[in-house]
């Protein structure tokens, strides 16, 4: 048997190894193992297990280190585990490190010698530098590169290669906070996370006997504004101090300036300068090599990132921490499909680190957890200074309809509300999921609608670049002054349906005198936007912001007073059983924008069904209340948490085709699992976003209690099956999107 494996310490390359007869049942793709190379002792993992290799006198594996394979099995190939695992730009290394000429002053006793003017000049920066980039002293000096190198034959200078380290938070100085003292619900909450932290032993070894109590995995469900954030400091503190680094998951869309200064200024001064690595997909490929190596080589202990930070190099590692555990974004939507947050968990177990579940609004799968006992619950139901949950107002937009005729945007008491803080110089947030300024196209005539040619949806009207865009494959063309269907032309054209666009419009209309600025991903063009646009609301250069799901987000501002939602229904009729969830998840979020300072803050929630739960349930701040009746409906309709899900998709460009291939795919399933008890088979039908980028979609959806082994039963059956050149069939277990 052979092995094929990727070398920890250079990833650039594979080898291939003997596996001798007594390892052969312990290795397997995936398993780390110890193998000679050249003189040294290496630890590598197992990539692939060839028939045979390509070169001959094959060294054999040494050992398998730890018991399980790193990477866990997701119903996808192993090469596409292996990319998720080691970003691209560390395996490719062909960014790799930016190596750069550096001069260094050689300060000694010695006399200065004679030099000319334009020596001196030089040798006067790089002396006042000591050592700087051969390339900006260039720049600043105006001198050549010859110039130097006699200053370096001189013996004044040395000129040397070094690595130039592509700090993308390199310019920002970042003042360095101290440790708060901690409320008697921050410290109970830290003091049972550290207590399990410097016994991780004992927690693992109850763990596996009788007592499922003592998980090493926490949920902290802490309201908005509860000071979450500390206790994550100090937790990595006492994980620091026990020689132990940490990873902190966040959501992309929270991964902020302002969330990774609050970490950086904590731990990155004075010789911790490079403590804490960011890990994020807006960096570039040079970017990720160095922070990972940086992480590798255990300069850098803390790692903050989005969902494939999970997969970094921290060793030892002491504690995970997944902000928002909640969040739909921590689950990868294309292969491998993992969800961060279970793989936190996991990797949590192998590592025995403790794992630790922040949220205002958790899951039900992680409350559910929580409430069997299978993961810790820690509750800090306060703010912080006991400041008050925000005022939540719901407003019955038929009522409204009805008052002020038409279709209005804003309510009587927000557009009161509103005026009240500008008025006082305070500011406010208004929240639309939703971009673009109208989102759909109708002729009054014929009753043509503008859908796009690929997918099927409408088209969205975006005002300032007067075009229709499809918001799924990016279609594009210029707005229609007159019906396009050719019998007709009729210019009587109807925009309707809402966004941020139009929200922004309106409201510059109402308050002529107000600075209104709007955040979305179409405002949003580079990353420097985002941060000027926050940082003017901040300074309070804008007094109402106008923003999608970008503004909902562990954002503070505490001048921020008035919080409204223009649509709440928006997220409730989506064909998904979460939308609920969603819904509660979304206004609880937002609301929790209100009020973070001194003054009490308020929210209107404006809604065309006030009285579903979801939104009752957000406006009492009752996240239990509302567990209580969703957990049931949820057991009433065998869904998670009390089944496991797997999601079939049938994707092809001839829909005839694609409800053939459905069918006879459920047939082959439906076969393989005879005899299975609870397993619950729903489809084959078109998928709620029936085409997309051209292509059909059919769901198949599949419900039951052992997931890992119908999940292998499933893959299986997809792997044995020859479907035609021209339909892709892909499974997604425990999706969180059902679209
Ligand atoms: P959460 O993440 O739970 O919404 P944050 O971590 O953002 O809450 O905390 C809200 C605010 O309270 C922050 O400005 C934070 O600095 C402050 N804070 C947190 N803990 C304390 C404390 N023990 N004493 C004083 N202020 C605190
Ligand atoms: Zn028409
Ligand atoms: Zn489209």
């Amino acid at each position: 048997m052979l092995a094929r494996v990727t070398l920890e310490i250079a990833l650039r390359k594979e080898f291939d190894y003997v596996v001798p007869p007594e390892l052969v049942a312990s290795v397997q793709v995936g398993t780390r193992v110890r193998i000679p190379f050249g003189a040294r002792q290496v630890m590598g993992v197992v990539t692939a297990l060839p028939e045979s290799s390509p070169h001959t006198q094959l060294r054999s594996i040494l050992g398998v280190v730890g018991k399980q394979s790193q990477i866990t099995p997701y119903c996808c190939a192993p090469e596409i585990a292996i990319k998720s695992v080691l970003p691209d730009a560390v395996r490719k290394e062909k960014d790799g490190w930016r190596e750069r000429l550096f001069v260094r002053a050689m300060l000694g006793t010695k006399e200065l010698p004679k030099l000319t003017r334009r020596q001196t000049d030089v040798w006067h920066v790089i002396e006042e530098r000591r050592e700087l980039p051969l390339q900006e002293l260039l720049e600043l000096t105006g001198a050549t590169s010859e110039v130097v190198r006699r200053l370096e034959d001189r013996g004044l200078v040395e000129i040397a290669p070094q690595i130039l380290e592509r700090d993308p938070y390199a310019r920002e100085e970042i003042l360095p906070s101290q440790q708060l003292s901690l409320n008697a619900e921050q410290a109970r909450a830290l003091a049972e996370i550290t207590a399990v932290l410097h016994s991780p032993q004992v927690a693992l070894a109850e763990q596996a006997g009788a007592n499922r109590n003592k998980s090493s995995v926490f949920l902290l469900h802490g309201v908005t504004g509860s000071g979450k954030t500390e206790v994550y400091l100090q937790a990595i503190d006492a994980a620091l101090a026990q020689g132990k680094g940490a990873i902190v998951l966040v959501p992309e869309i929270s991964l902020t300036p302002q969330t990774v200064e609050r970490f950086k200024a904590r731990f990155c001064h004075g010789p911790r300068q490079t403590l804490v690595a960011v890990l994020h997909s807006h960096l570039s490929a040079g970017e990720r090599h160095d922070e990972w190596h940086k992480i590798r080589q255990g300069r850098a202990r803390i790692v903050i990132g989005a969902r494939s930070a999970v997969f970094a190099p921290v060793d030892p590692l002491g504690l995970i921490i997944v902000d928002e555990e909640h969040e739909h974004s921590y689950k990868q939507e294309e292969a491998p499909r993992y969800h961060a947050r279970d793989v936190a968990v996991v990797r949590g177990e192998m590592e025995g680190a403790v794992v630790v579940l922040g949220s205002a609004t958790p899951s039900m799968e992680s409350f559910a957890n929580a409430t069997k006992g299978k993961y810790r619950l820690l509750d800090m139901p306060t703010r912080i200074d006991d400041r008050k949950l925000p005022v939540v107002r719901v407003i019955d937009m038929r009522n409204e309809s009805r008052k002020q005729k038409g279709s209005p945007i804003f309510s009587t008491p927000l557009k009161d509300a509103l005026s009240l803080r500008l008025e006082r110089k305070e500011q406010a947030m208004l929240f639309l999921n939703r971009r673009g300024y109208s989102t759909s196209m109708q002729c009054q005539t014929c009753g043509y609608v503008a859908g796009c040619p690929n997918c099927s949806i409408s088209l969205t009207y975006h005002r300032w670049e007067n075009t229709l865009r499809c918001h799924i494959c990016g279609h594009q063309s210029p707005a229609p002054t007159v019906c396009p269907e050719a019998s007709c032309k009729s210019p009587g054209i109807r925009y309707s349906g809402l966004g941020t666009e139009k929200v922004e419009d309106t409201l510059k209309k109402l308050f002529p005198q107000a600075r209104v600025a709007r955040m979305d991903s179409d405002t949003l063009q580079k990353k420097e936007d985002y941060r000027r646009v926050l940082g003017d609301f901040r300074t309070g250069k804008i007094d109402i912001l106008v923003g999608t799901q970008m503004i909902a987000k562990g954002l503070h501002f505490p001048n921020v007073t008035l919080v409204g939602i223009v649509y709440a229904d928006l997220s409730l009729h989506m064909p998904d059983f979460r939308a609920g969830e969603r819904t509660f998840q979304l206004l609880t979020q937002v609301s929790g924008r209100a009020g973070r300072g001194d003054v009490e803050g308020e929210v209107f929630v404006q809604a065309f069904t006030p009285f579903h739960p979801a939104i009752q349930y957000a406006r009492r701040h009752d996240y239990r209340g509302f567990y209580e009746q969703e957990v049931e409906s949820r057991e009433a309709l065998q869904f998670p948490p009390f089944r496991r899900m797997a999601l079939l998709t049938v994707r092809g460009r001839n829909e005839e085709k694609v409800a053939y291939a459905a069918q006879h795919l459920r047939k082959v399933v439906e076969t393989a699992l005879a005899g299975w008890k609870n397993v619950v088979f729903s489809g084959p039908a078109p998928a709620p976003l029936a085409k997309a980028e051209t292509y059909y979609r059919y769901h198949l959806l599949i419900r039951g209690r052992q997931m890992s082994r119908l999940s292998g039963v499933i893959s299986a059956c997809l792997a044995a099956e020859q479907w035609p050149e021209d339909i892709r069939v892909t499974a997604d277990i425990d999706p969180v999107n059902l679209g």
